[in-house]
Order: structure tokens, then sequence, then C-alpha cells
């Protein structure tokens, strides 16, 4: 039975896992926290990253888990509404939104099912092109696959493609749940995200995932540090977005800070070492897409036909067929990060030349790439 060792216990890590067990490989899944944590954050999952978990067979844990919304509203920061949508109209799809736990635990049911081994307190600190995988403690493992899915700092792909820049852009964000309080939702109807936009580059999405806990999001540029400092403060997101205190108050010391990053590796494939997820193609998370892309590549790669042929020609026909579409939404989702958002406040995932990426059909890999003629781009130079 062919072994294969995948570092890292995220969306990208579990699917790939889910996908070789079931095409008979024995796998062994190492994460590095003592559980499989995901973080107090949301995400809305699009159709393309649904027809995955379906593919998965995790079609109830959409159902049950996830919280489909019905409309998505722009706004100023002053509250005043300038674009309504909703998703399948304007995407093509589905958008449903997920605590990061409420995915992440039906993966690792469905991967248990499956057969793999997960390893949690397991940190690999290096790996050899040869199919040879180091833990921390000095641990030695051979596998004829190695899949880094360690997430944008990767210390798999560090050992095989060495030290390569990561990408920095000018923003940064601080993601945290708080609760869904009653009069969130005047009209009852409580699947609608909203957006609030300054044209200082202050931002806040408010995202329900479910009929108690709100995801919340608070992005501003890294010129702008007073907004990115933690704890919050309220007076300052107060003075910018008048009509959010109510929200704003909940925040108190929660909350998880990143700067956006991003990846373009030469090659995801070294030897018996691959990489997906943001190992292989962390972007900016203007577009919602890294989680989406992540199960991408990762499903994609847990389908190939690995065993029949040279691993390199199964990987390199793999990263051929897939990494332009996932490379498009890097390009996509970098253009809107570095300011290039619709003057008109406009979303960026309504763009009906995007629907070939948003829908997307990767268990029968049956996708089209979006043509870039077609896109609204180059979009304006406004925050
Ligand atoms: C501010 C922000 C907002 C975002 N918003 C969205 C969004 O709205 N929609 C969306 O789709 N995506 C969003 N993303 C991106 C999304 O979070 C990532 O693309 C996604 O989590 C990538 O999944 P992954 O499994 O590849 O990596 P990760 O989620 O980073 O998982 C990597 C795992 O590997 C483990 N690990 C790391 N190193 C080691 C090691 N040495 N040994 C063992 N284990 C290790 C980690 O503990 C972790 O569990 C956002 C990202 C940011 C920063």
């Amino acid at each position: 039975m062919p072994a294969a060792e995948i570092v890292g216990g995220g969306v990208a890590g579990l699917v790939a896992s889910i996908q070789l067990a079931k095409r008979g490989w024995s796998v062994r899944l190492h994460e590095r926290s003592d559980a499989l944590r995901a973080g107090g954050n949301g995400l809305p999952i699009f159709e393309n990253g649904l027809r995955i978990l379906e593919a998965l067979g995790l079609g109830d844990a959409i159902q049950k888990r996830g919280h489909q919304l019905n409309k998505w509203i722009i706004r100023l920061s002053s509250g005043q509404q300038t674009h309504e949508y909703e998703p399948f109209t304007a995407t093509g799809g589905r958008i449903v939104m997920f605590q990061r736990q409420a995915l992440v635990d039906p993966l690792a049911e469905a991967a248990a099912k499956a057969g793999v081994k997960i390893e949690t307190g397991s940190r690999a600190v290096g790996a050899e092109r040869e199919g040879v995988l180091h833990l921390e403690g000095g641990r030695r493992l051979e596998a004829d696959l190695i899949v880094a899915a360690d997430g944008i700092h990767s210390v798999v792909r560090k050992s095989v493609a060495g030290s390569l820049p990561l990408g920095k852009h000018r923003k940064g964000a601080i993601r945290l749940l708080i609760p869904i309080h009653p009069g969130d939702f005047p009209d009852g109807n409580d699947r609608v995200a909203t957006e609030y936009n300054d044209p200082s580059g202050r931002r806040i999405g408010l995202l329900p995932c479910s009929s108690h806990t709100m995801y919340m999001i608070l992005v501003a540029l890294l010129s702008d540090p007073e907004a990115l400092q933690m704890p919050i403060d309220p007076a300052l997101w107060k003075a910018t977005f008048p009509t959010l205190g109510r929200y704003i108050d909940r925040v108190g010391s929660s909350g998880h800070y990143d700067e956006y990053h991003s990846i373009f590796p030469p090659a995801w494939h070294y030897g018996k070492c691959v990489l997906i997820g943001d190992a292989a193609h962390g972007m900016t998370p203007a577009l919602g897409q890294g989680a989406n892309s992540a199960m991408m590549t990762a499903y994609s790669l847990g389908a190939t036909d690995l065993l029949s042929g040279p691993l390199s020609d199964a990987l390199t026909a793999w990263e051929t067929k897939i990494r332009p579409l996932v490379h498009f939404t890097q390009k996509f989702a970098e253009g809107i990060t570095e300011g290039r958002l619709d003057p008109k406040n406009d979303i960026f995932f309504s763009d009906p030349a995007l629907r070939p990426l948003l829908s997307a059909d990767i268990p029968n890999m049956h996708f089209d790439m979006p043509d870039f003629r077609a896109l609204k781009l180059p979009l304006s130079n406004a925050v």
C-alpha cells in the first residue's frame, strides 16, 4: 500500500487526506497543535468549495453546520447602502458561511472514517525531496508522497523549495466571532452578510455563521496602525463606522490579527514532495477564495492517479491543469487588495466573468478559465 505523510491539519490537509485514503493510500496526517483547532473566525464557502464538500460526502454538514446566505449588502461607512446581491444571481452559486471549526470538525470525522491516522502534537521540522519527513524530536519518516499542507509559512516548502519571499500586501485584518443579539436583524432575516467600506481603507464585514454567531472582520491599511492595534480601539472604529457601535462593543479583547501575504513558488512539486493549500498558493483574502482554493488543490491532488506512471508526470499534469485557475485567483485577489476596488463600491465577486471560478466543478475537473479580458479589470485606483 502506498504511504503518504501529510503535514497540516487545516482544510487542505484534511481534504487531501480523505481523498488519498479513499484511493487506497495509507495516510498519516501531522498537526503541530494538540488538537485540530481552527481558530475563532468564519469563512464564506462558495459553490466551488461546496461541490467539493458534497463530493466528499459532507452535504449533510453543509445543511447542519453551515449557514446559507440569501443576501449580501454593501454599505458606505456612514451606513448608506450602495448594493444588494442575491448570491446565486451574483455568483452563479451558493455562499454558505461556516465557523471554521464547524468546517474542520466534519472534515476530521470524514478523514478518521476513511482510515486517516491523525497525529496531533506532531510538528514537522523539515523534509527531503526523496520522500523523507523530519519531525520535532528527531523522528524520521519515509513515504511515497509527502504533502505540505502546513500553511503560508510552510516549513516543508522551505526544505524542498528553499527560502522563498512571501508577497507582502498593504493590508491587515482582525478576525473574530461575536454573539448575535436580538435586534441585529430587524427584519428577522439572519442570512444577510453586510460589508461597510470607508475611503480610508477601513472596512468591517459582518457575516452570520448561524442564528447565534457572527463572523466579524475589521480590515485596514498597514499604514493605519492605530486601526490594527490589538485589542482594538473601539472609539476609533466607532468614529469611522457610526452605525456599528452595537457590534464594536462586543469585540472587547478578542480577535486575531493577520497581515496579508501571498506566495508564488516556482513549482508545486519537488521529487516526492507536493505543496497544496496556502503552502502552495497563499493569497490575499480579498476574494474570499483562500480556503476554497485550498480545497480545490487538495481535492484535485487526491483525485489524481499518482501511481500508474512516474510520480513526477502525474504531479506535473495535476499542476498544469489546476494551477492556472488558482493563479488567476491569486492575481485577482491581489488586484483588489492593492486598491483596484470598483469606485462605485461594488463588490468583487459580482463580476459575471468570475463565475467560471466561483462555481468551478473540481470533483469532475470541469471548469473554464475566467477570461481576464471580460473582467471589469483594470479597476479604478480607489481604496
Ligand atoms: C485575514 C484573513 C482572512 C481570510 N478570509 C478568508 C475567506 O473569507 N475565505 C477564504 O476562503 N479564505 C480566507 N482566508 C484564507 C484561508 O484562511 C486560508 O487560505 C486557508 O486557511 C488555507 O488552508 P490550509 O489548510 O492550506 O492552511 P492553514 O489553514 O494555515 O492550515 C495549516 C495547518 O498546518 C499546521 N501546521 C503548520 N506548520 C506545521 C508544522 N510544521 N507541522 C505540523 N503542522 C503544521 C497548522 O497548525 C494548521 O493547522 C483568510 C486569511 C486571512 C489571513
